[in-house]
């Protein structure tokens, strides 16, 4: 039998009631954890008819962006999963048959504990995408089973700048902003990523808090500093140096604190004074009057902050290196952990700073690395391995798969992969389609559902109880506000019944979700019932207290127990220690450009969609109907290339069609294209093999290319 996987209702039809019906509060979790917007929620008959921002909730105080506004149009889109569906024959047949959970589970479990048998757990990935909330659950159940190789999204996202902080400084803080004077913002534009910070930072503008951007692109953010360094993509950490010169040889770098707190001062010093402004200049493209305003300008104003992104500086293959150098920057200044700066906190929960302790690490391991197979990647990247949460890195996987070694791989269990995340997407399709068994867990049928050979759906935030913690010490546990559309079930419940199909269910609190939740908060002494009472949720009583300058109790978490700027186990694995500039490999100023005269920026975000999400709601897809290729006039004309022209962007790997957008928004020299898309897929211009050697980070965004317009 052969059924069409997707939503065959008529297509949803807003509907303009609400008025006298009570509101139910849940929240959207459609990007990332330090968003998550608070909810009022319409229903009538079982189907969500309004929403609107929470306006009690500290997120978001009211707001949704254009995603959460769509979420009517994303809950009942037409390409929603709605059955757990098998395809029978060749993979890519589309010939589909609905089956139930039961047999779904049944055939998943019989399957992966065939491949056990013959070639051992680890031969088997658990892998997540986005959402995130239910990942501590499924590395619980990856190493329940056996498997090392939970792997995530993270391999490409924030894992890189998190193990550069914890080898300079054991750990890292966020900018505290409600406190600062100066914000430093490296590359990150949250008015597209991370909107809820909008209006705190605008509010900060308007009290006169100095805002210095480094950025590439003339972003939303970067128009709104007071000093934005536009510099050639990839040469942050030429930049930071510099930078770093000029509070050295202008005495504002913090001396007490470096002669007690840091590791390698001596040698820094060597270095810049072998590199002086004129060299950075030249690297990054950035006056060198302007390098000196904005150090003097973060050194001289106190307290300053460094916002970063979780990956802008860190897809380059040099980026490892040049976050370090960045990071280098609160330290030297005295703004380390100090009100204002760049504050400590711990993490409590999925990346957030709650301030309500929990058991996640005791959910997610329940073996110890000792009791288990190497990760994949483990052999390659064996400093993110062993300094990020133990994942295996999932740049390495198709690698693996090919190889085969140091173990074959047999079978993935994806919930929300999206095989255009991997750079080379078409060789990792290809390295997945080798595999023998193929799931995917996700909201809707995207593209890279119809090459699995099973497919569950999932249900929304509205459909699934879900825990969240804000870094703003809040809590919230949801109750669905509607039922889950036909047969989607929540990513826990799944994970947790495919547990049980497993044999697994005694680690999974025989499949009762509030037992989980209660052990989870135990440390906080929170219920699962108790939470339920506040539905819209609650500040969390008697946050974790944080204080400042930790390091002077105990040292810093180093292997020096200070600051290191050269750091120990860069040196001791062979790399370099202090975090010297070097040239990624497509430079610019490589000897023969000739061919690929441009640089190709991408990676990036836009707000109407996050990644690959969201294209198929129609209120965010019509803000963006065309591929766009930012790209500065004066290269268009040179190539002839008029507004809105048809052109190839190419690279040696490939070449995809593209609409030239001509903007003065990019440099001379430095084409800018968003991610996500399907349809011109960015990622497949790319090697699969471009990948930073400490972090294993693809070199999204700086690569050499070529446009020209299209016949
Ligand atoms: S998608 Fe928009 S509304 Fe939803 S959590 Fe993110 S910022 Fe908030």
């Amino acid at each position: 039998m052969c059924c069409p996987p997707w939503n065959t209702d008529e297509e949803f039809e807003d509907d303009d009631r609400g008025g006298e019906m009570p509101i139910l509060k849940t929240f959207c979790s459609i990007c990332n954890p330090h968003s998550h917007c608070g909810i009022n929620a319409r229903v009538e008959n079982g189907r969500l008819i309004e929403v609107e921002g929470m306006l009690e909730h500290p997120a978001n105080e009211g707001t949704l962006c254009v995603k959460g506004a769509a979420s009517l149009q994303y809950v009942y889109a037409k390409n929603r999963l709605k059955y757990p569906m098998i395809q029978r024959g060749e993979r890519g047949s589309k010939n589909w048959e609905r089956i139930s959970w039961e047999e779904a589970l049944s055939v998943i479990a019989s399957r992966l504990i065939e491949i056990r048998d013959q070639y051992g757990p680890e031969s088997v990935i658990f892998f997540a995408g986005y959402p995130k909330w239910f990942r501590p659950f499924l590395q619980r159940l990856a190493h329940g089973f056996g498997s090392p190789n939970y792997a995530t999204e993270s391999s490409v996202c924030s894992s890189s700048p998190t193990v550069a902080g914890k080898l300079t400084y054991g750990y890292f803080g966020r900018p505290d902003l409600p406190k600062t004077r100066c914000l430093l913002n490296w590359s990150s534009n949250p008015f597209y990523t991370n909107s809820t910070l909008t209006r705190s930072l605008l509010d900060l503008r308007e009290k006169g808090v100095k805002f210095i951007s480094v950025d590439p692109r003339l972003s939303s953010f970067a128009e709104k500093a007071d000093l934005h360094l536009q510099l050639r993509p990839g040469t942050d950490g030429a930049l930071a140096l510099g930078m770093i010169r000029v509070l050295i040889e202008e005495k504002l770098y913090d001396r007490d604190f470096v002669e007690k707190w840091t590791l390698g001062f001596d040698e820094l010093v060597d270095y810049i004074e072998e590199h002086p402004l004129e060299w950075a200049e030249k690297m990054t493209g950035v006056q060198k009057e302007k390098i000196r305003e904005a150090a003097r300008l973060y050194g001289m104003t106190k307290p300053a902050a460094l916002m970063t992104s979780a990956s802008s500086t860190t897809h380059h293959l040099n980026g490892f290196q040049n976050h370090r150098a960045i990071l280098l920057l609160p330290g030297l200044t005295g703004n380390f952990d100090i009100p204002g700066g760049n504050w400590v906190e711990p993490i409590t929960y999925l990346y957030t700073t709650s301030g309500a302790p929990t058991n996640e690490e005791k959910i997610r391991l329940v073996k110890t690395l000792k009791e288990l197979p190497p990760r994949i990647g483990e052999d390659r990247f064996p400093i993110w391995c062993r300094y990020y949460t133990p994942e295996a890195h999932s740049m390495a996987i198709p690698f693996q798969i090919k190889s085969g070694k140091p173990y074959p791989l047999k079978a993935f269990i994806g919930f929300g992969l999206n095989y255009r995340m991997w750079p080379g997407s078409d060789f990792f399709k290809e390295s997945l389609l080798s595999l023998d068994f193929l799931v995917n867990t996700d909201l809707f049928f995207t593209d890279t559902c119809q090459w699995m050979d099973l497919v569950l759906p999932a249900a929304t935030s509205f459909e699934r109880t879900e825990l969240k913690h804000w870094n703003s010490k809040y809590l919230m546990l949801t109750s669905p506000v509607i039922n889950p559309v036909e047969k989607s079930r929540s990513d826990l419940e799944i994970i947790f019944d495919m547990a049980r199909h497993l044999g697994l269910e005694n680690l999974f609190w025989n499949g009762n979700v509030d037992a989980a939740i209660d052990e989870l908060m135990a440390p906080s002494n929170y219920t699962a019932e108790e939470l339920r009472k506040c539905p819209e949720g609650t500040y969390v009583r008697n946050p974790l207290k944080s204080g400042y300058k930790k390091y002077e109790k105990s040292g810093f978490p180093t292997p020096s127990g200070k600051m290191e700027i050269t750091s120990t186990i860069l040196r001791e694995a062979g790399f370099d220690a202090l975090p010297i500039y070097r040239e990624p490999r497509h430079s610019s100023l490589s000897k023969d450009p000739s061919n690929y005269p441009l640089i190709l920026n991408t990676g990036s975000r836009l707000p109407m969609f996050i990644h690959s999400e969201m294209h198929n709601v129609p209120w965010c897809e019509e803000l963006r109907k065309d591929p766009l290729l930012d790209m500065n006039p004066s290269d268009a004309s040179e190539r002839d290339i008029g507004p809105d022209d048809w052109v190839w962007l190419e690279t040696p790997r490939g070449k995809i069609r593209v609409k030239a957008n001509l903007t003065e928004t990019v440099l001379p020299g430095v084409v800018h294209m968003a991610h996500g898309l399907q349809e011109p897929d960015v990622n497949l211009l790319i090697e699969p093999d471009y990948l930073d050697p400490i972090s294993g980070f693809p070199g999204f965004k700086s690569l050499r290319c070529q446009v020209t317009k299209v016949d």
